[in-house]
């Protein structure tokens, strides 16, 4: 991995600091790493580059642009979230944009929701930066407002910076709904519930830690490859309800991430878990399952409370 031009000075605005070969490996390290790079990895490609975190994080964002599959728009969106795990060492995690061919507009996944999800997925607890290759649009700052931590992290676009509140002012929020939990502070009564069948506890695990204060259906979905194990999505839920996150396109993402493909006949299960009574993700899974060819039938399965 090379610098563009190693006596150049580096441009920490725009963040194009990667030749294309360069960014190509980069690329080629975050897919092997499911979508992240650690805090080991940051703290040697910041030596390596002679870059400062912040300017690696931007200089990133062209590779995780590079994870779109954006077949209706053709437009491509990276975003990268840093985020604190349990022991505050800051990773990053890489979202972009999804679209679904032949659906519904509504069903897409953006980027800032993907990388959002690869950090609540990988367990991230905190968030302190979103660094996006655009500026977001206002149902990504409504998904973004439903974080907990919406009052404090940096939103970093390619020539400012800004605090949600700037983006999003006088913003209707989880507590308006009288929700005092947020995503990445779930309620803690969230593990009471046993599948009725003979479900991979693994599934039934990601449904427990979905974030559903709306409709109570706690539900995951997980996708089987043949040759490169198997990925999971949880459902994130809105206090504006439109942009929650459907577990099928939390995992969809996931699996890009890894540099995976829906359409290319290497799945070997698609399983969905729902909440007995609240069950609201059937319709809109097969919807989304149905823009790919060569999938195997939908598997549903039930949970309940103990
Ligand atoms: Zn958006």
């Amino acid at each position: 991995m090379t610098l563009s031009t190693s006596s150049s000075p580096i441009n920490s605005i725009t963040g194009h600091v990667f030749d294309e070969r360069a960014r190509n490996a980069l690329f080629n390290q975050v897919k092997s790493q499911q979508g992240k790079l650690t805090a080991t990895d940051i703290d040697q490609l910041c030596k390596k580059f002679s870059l400062t975190q912040e300017q690696l994080l931007r200089a990133c964002l062209p590779v995780a642009s590079l994870f779109a599959v954006a077949p209706i728009s053709q437009f491509s969106v990276g975003a990268i979230v840093v985020g604190l795990d349990k022991d505050q060492h800051a990773h990053f995690y890489f979202g972009a944009n999804v679209e679904f061919a032949h659906q519904p507009l509504s069903l897409v996944v953006h980027a800032e929701q993907s990388a959002i999800n690869n950090a609540w997925l990988n367990g991230a607890k905190a968030i302190v930066q979103i660094a996006i290759s655009d500026a977001p649009c206002g149902y990504c700052r409504q998904f973004m407002n439903e974080l907990a931590d919406a009052d404090t992290f940096d939103i970093l676009l390619p020539k400012q910076q800004f605090k949600l509140a700037e983006l999003l002012p006088a913003a209707f929020g989880p507590k308006d709904l009288g929700n005092q939990y947020s995503l990445f502070n779930p309620a803690p009564e969230c593990t009471q519930l046993v599948a009725s069948l003979d479900v991979c506890s693994l599934l039934v695990d990601q449904a427990q830690h979905a974030y559903v204060p709306y409709t109570g259906n706690f539900s995951a979905v997980k996708i089987t490859t043949f040759k490169h194990g198997s990925f999971y999505g949880r459902y994130a839920e809105n206090a504006a309800y439109s942009p929650s996150l459907a577990p099928l396109q939390s995992a969809i993402s996931q699996l890009h991430l890894a540099g995976l493909r829906m359409d290319n006949a290497s799945i070997e299960r698609v399983e969905l878990v729902q909440t007995e009574g609240a069950e609201n993700q059937l319709q809109v899974t097969q919807a989304v399952l149905a823009s790919y060819a060569n999938l195997p039938a939908l598997e549903t399965y039930s949970l309940r409370f103990k």
